[in-house]
């Protein structure tokens, strides 16, 4: 299995369009790594230029310490499979399976027992007399699957393979891959626009926005430790929630005041260090809708309360979205099932004031 690296890579298509803008990634060997962002931020072609299916503009690509820019896709020892499949529609499961193999000269036993050994890794032994198209969605996309597995390739590549998926199958379908991807040690790379299956699956995700890489990290210092309010509000759902306002130095201790006047908290020790030089300035304020409760009871010195309407009430079944507004913006606080609070009525929330992420207004930045 290999290790796949990419320097100062950008892509410029015909006319100028620049969509992928000096992205640098070191892929470890073995390692599951997910690129995710909104539509056209530029990860199906950063995906293609490694799989060679297009041209890379600028900088290199090495897969296991080669340089492959020039190297064309079939040699380059990777499998990459579809969001639609791309499976031959007048050939059986067996004979997609086996089609690769065969133009690589591979012999008949050698085909037979690969792709019998993939079909079973897949559970679709029973489906290899049949076509396509008598068969469901996700069995099409085990066959996709099935076909890159056959090739034991130095690196998988996948490109949105569960979108045409229904929800449920979406899920089981994901945990099939990342159960794939123990049982191989394979080295993948994952495309999707799904911030929950970029949570769920990768070892390291590449944030892009703009055909720019925002930030490569694991899912819990993403989470966590987002570099900028882009990021912080793209990982997590329901999205992190953001008031701007400005920090006020009152008596010792520092405040934050949303512009509105709808907000005000005073902040512990830990962020008064890392945003008391910054007082007087207006800042972003963000916090994720788990850090904010209804009660304080079990809670620490950090909960802060602020009275509120409620606006929309959610029920999941196990937890409640509760949605109000503070200066206009819409806040949003997930909160136990136990006790469903009416829309309309009046709340107190308590903010934990412990757990609130900084942000520069003009530059998104985060404030550490
Ligand atoms: P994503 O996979 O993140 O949705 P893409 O990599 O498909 O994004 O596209 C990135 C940008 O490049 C988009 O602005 C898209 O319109 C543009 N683009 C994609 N393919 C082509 C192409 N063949 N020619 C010109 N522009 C393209």
């Amino acid at each position: 299995m290999a290790e796949v690296k990419l320097i100062n890579v950008s892509k410029i298509y015909e006319g100028g369009n620049k969509a992928v803008k000096e992205v640098n990634i070191e892929i470890r060997e073995k390692e599951f790594v997910v690129l995710v962002g909104p539509s056209g931020c530029g990860k199906s072609t950063t995906l293609r230029m490694i799989a060679g299916l297009e041209e890379i503009s600028e900088g290199e690509l090495f897969i296991d310490g080669k340089l492959v820019n020039d190297v064309s896709p079939k040699d380059r020892d990777i499998a990459m499979v579809f969001q639609n499949y791309a499976l031959y529609p007048h050939m059986t499961v067996y004979d997609n399976m086996a089609f690769g193999l065969k133009l690589r000269k591979f012999s008949k036993q050698e085909i037979k027992e690969r792709v019998l050994n993939a079909a079973k890794i897949l559970g679709i032994e029973e489906y290899l007399d049949r076509k396509p198209k008598a068969l469901s969605g996700g069995q099409r996309q085990r066959v996709a699957v099935g076909r890159a597995i056959v090739r034991k390739p130095k690196v998988f590549l996948f490109d949105e393979p569960l979108s045409n998926l229904d929800a449920k199958l979406r899920v089981q379908m994901r945990t099939e891959i990342s159960r794939l991807h123990r049982n191989l040690s394979a080295t993948m790379i994952y495309v999707t626009h799904d911030q929950t299956e970029a949570m769920t699956m990768g070892d390291r995700i590449v944030i892009m926005k703009d055909g720019v890489v925002h930030q490569v990290d694991t899912p819990l210092n993403l989470y966590n430790n987002p570099v900028n309010k882009f990021v912080a509000g793209f990982i997590g759902s329901p999205s992190m929630n953001f008031v701007d306002g400005t920090l006020l130095s009152e008596n010792g201790s520092i405040l934050f005041k949303s512009l509105g006047g709808e907000l005000n908290l005073n902040l512990n020790n830990t962020l008064k260090a890392k945003v008391a030089h910054l007082t007087g300035k207006e800042i972003t304020l963000g916090i994720r809708p788990e850090n904010i409760h209804t009660s304080n009871s079990g809670g620490t010195s950090d909960y802060q309360s602020v009275k509120t309407i409620l606006d929309v009430v959610e029920p999941m079944g196990n937890e409640i979205f509760i949605y109000f507004n503070l200066d206009q913006n819409q806040v949003t606080a997930r909160i136990g099932a136990a006790t469903k609070p009416e829309p309309g009525s009046e709340v107190s929330l308590y903010f934990d004031s412990g757990k609130l992420h900084f942000f520069d207004k003009e530059t998104g930045l985060a404030i550490n």
